[in-house]
């Protein structure tokens, strides 16, 4: 990476912690020539989360909606570095970031390779884009991280889906309607919030459509229940939505507790209190042979450990304060943007997305803004430095702050159908669902899919199964 600009103008170090949606909009949209940029993320590719929820039941491949962020650097006209690390400390006042990268250990023959000490470095910076996300909120309910598997990252869809053959394949060995079979066979979702539902209606899908064929009989034996505390699922759609959504539920089978609320967990079964309507509450217990938690996004450690260095950040439980240009509140340096922050925004990648392109768009007018003042305190000749004001004062009239464009959100239920609340400008919002908004919840993913690669690898996806079925292997 060269220190210099073309305008002679020293480059500033710009450091973006994450691979997500956040991190990747701002990268996609930088002017890379203007800035040295290093990109650090344990994860080294970008994962496509709205398609996420159709991995456990194959019918997407996981490599089909990730895509390394490697590729992407490359995109960018200027150089960009990636380091494989997680950030660990961040020093506002030094503005450094200690970065470490964890030596995974390998199976080799029947042995692990032994723990490796883990590599750590620090990374000086002038800005640093924090866009690490959030992590899944158990509320420390007792169980949940020993016994739950979570639909968070690309490794959990797969261990999701290695899990149930498990237990399918396990049930085999029991006598027909024995108590372990059955709770071998029964597939609980915890958290009726998008994630949730999404799952446990892919999960459904594909008992009935393929499992069915593979294992006669196994769309009797096995269930599918949608745990939720409040008493709608969706919460966020129109109250239309939700009741349609029940409704299809009710026709698939897919048993839906509501008003229940989970307390426990243990290794066989779900603990939770349920809240009758005249407000009597009585303890249920819900058998399970595979277990997602799918509750809520917390603040990760890391952000906790930044808000607790910087007063005005005092107040920051449930995100980093930002103000309109993802600046964050008591820091001149460090701008966040996504499930790290706590806006008036939704934490959705519709969000994190249009916040990372306004930043990264932010950041290329603020490198000509430097420019200009260079160039001006740099020159001599008073027509110059009067056409350079000129441009200084043009460009700093365009630099508006963030406004958010809501598109609507859609959520896959089951059966081919799907639910969409969609918005055209502050006018008009439309609650549809059905077949049609099926075909328009996958055109609408398909033309979201950032690379074409990933397009021609979803739609072969599902072009498979439609022709083939969803194959029955734990494998992927
Ligand atoms: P993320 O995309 O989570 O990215 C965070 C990045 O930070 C990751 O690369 C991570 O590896 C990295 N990171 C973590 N810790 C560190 C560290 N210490 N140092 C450096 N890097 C770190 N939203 C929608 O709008 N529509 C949908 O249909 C939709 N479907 C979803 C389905 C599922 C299953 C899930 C889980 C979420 C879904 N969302 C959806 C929400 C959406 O994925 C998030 O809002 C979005 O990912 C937030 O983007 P982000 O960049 O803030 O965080
Ligand atoms: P969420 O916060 O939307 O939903 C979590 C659900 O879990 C809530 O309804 C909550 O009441 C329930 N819950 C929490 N504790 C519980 C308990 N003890 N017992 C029973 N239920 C409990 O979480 P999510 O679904 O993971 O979504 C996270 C974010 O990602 C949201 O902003 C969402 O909009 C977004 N997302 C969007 C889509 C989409 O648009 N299709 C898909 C997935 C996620």
């Amino acid at each position: 990476q060269s220190e210099f600009k073309e305008s002679g103008n020293k480059k500033k170090n710009i450091v973006i912690l994450g691979s997500g949606w956040g991190a990747i909009s701002f990268l996609k949209d930088l002017d890379t020539t203007q800035y040295n940029v290093t990109i650090v993320s344990p994860r080294n590719y970008f994962l496509f989360t709205p398609l996420l929820p159709s991995v456990p039941s194959g019918t997407i491949n996981i490599k089909s909606i990730c895509d390394s962020v490697r590729t992407i650097a490359c995109q960018n006209t200027g150089e960009v570095k990636y380091l494989e690390a997680a950030a660990t400390d961040i020093d506002p006042v030094k503005k450094t970031v200690s970065i470490q990268h964890k030596n995974q250990r390998f199976l080799i023959g029947d042995a692990f390779t032994a723990d490796r000490v883990p590599i750590e470095t620090t990374l000086d910076y002038d800005y640093l884009v924090y866009a690490v996300g959030a992590t899944v909120n158990t509320f420390n309910i007792p169980g949940v991280y020993e016994h739950a598997s979570f639909l968070k990252e690309a490794n959990d869809a797969t261990a999701v889906r290695q899990k149930i053959f498990n237990q399918i394949e396990a049930s085999r060995l029991l006598p027909k309607d024995s108590d372990d079979r059955k709770r071998l066979l029964s597939f609980v979702v915890c958290g009726g919030g998008p994630t949730g539902v999404e799952l446990a209606a892919e999960i459904k899908d594909y008992i009935y459509q393929d499992l069915s064929k593979f294992i006669p009989g196994i769309e009797n034996e096995m269930s599918v229940t949608l745990i939720e505390a409040q008493h709608n699922v969706l919460s966020m759609f129109h109250p239309r939505l939700i009741e349609y959504t029940k409704d299809v539920f009710k026709q698939q089978g897919l048993n839906l507790k509501v008003d229940t609320m989970v307390k426990k967990i243990d290794d066989n079964n779900v603990y939770a209190t349920y809240r009758h309507p005249d407000g009597k509450t009585e303890d249920v217990v819900i058998p399970y042979g595979t277990l997602v938690w799918a509750g809520g996004n917390k603040q990760r450690d890391i952000t906790t450990k930044l808000s607790s260095k910087i007063i005005e950040q005092s107040t920051a439980r449930r995100g980093l304060l930002v103000d309109d240009y993802f600046k964050l509140d008591g820091d001149e340096n460090i701008y966040a943007i996504g499930d790290c922050t706590f806006t008036t925004n939704p934490p959705t990648a519709q969000v994190a997305h249009q916040q990372g392109s306004f930043l990264a768009n932010h950041f290329n007018k603020q490198a000509k803004i430097d420019d200009l003042k260079y160039l001006i305190s740099n020159s001599t000749d008073p027509n110059e430095i009067a056409k350079f004001n000129k441009r200084l004062e043009r460009t700093l009239k365009i630099d508006k702050p963030f406004e958010y464009v809501h598109q609507g959100a859609l959520a896959y239920i089951g059966s081919e159908r799907a639910v969409a609340d969609l918005t055209w400008g502050d006018w008009s919002t439309v609650a549809l669902g059905g077949t049609m908004t099926f075909f328009f919840w996958r055109t609408a993913y398909v033309t979201m899919l950032l690379g074409i690669r990933n397009k021609i690898f979803v739609v072969s996806d599902w072009l498979k199964v439609g022709i083939f079925g969803r194959d029955c292997s734990s494998n992927e």
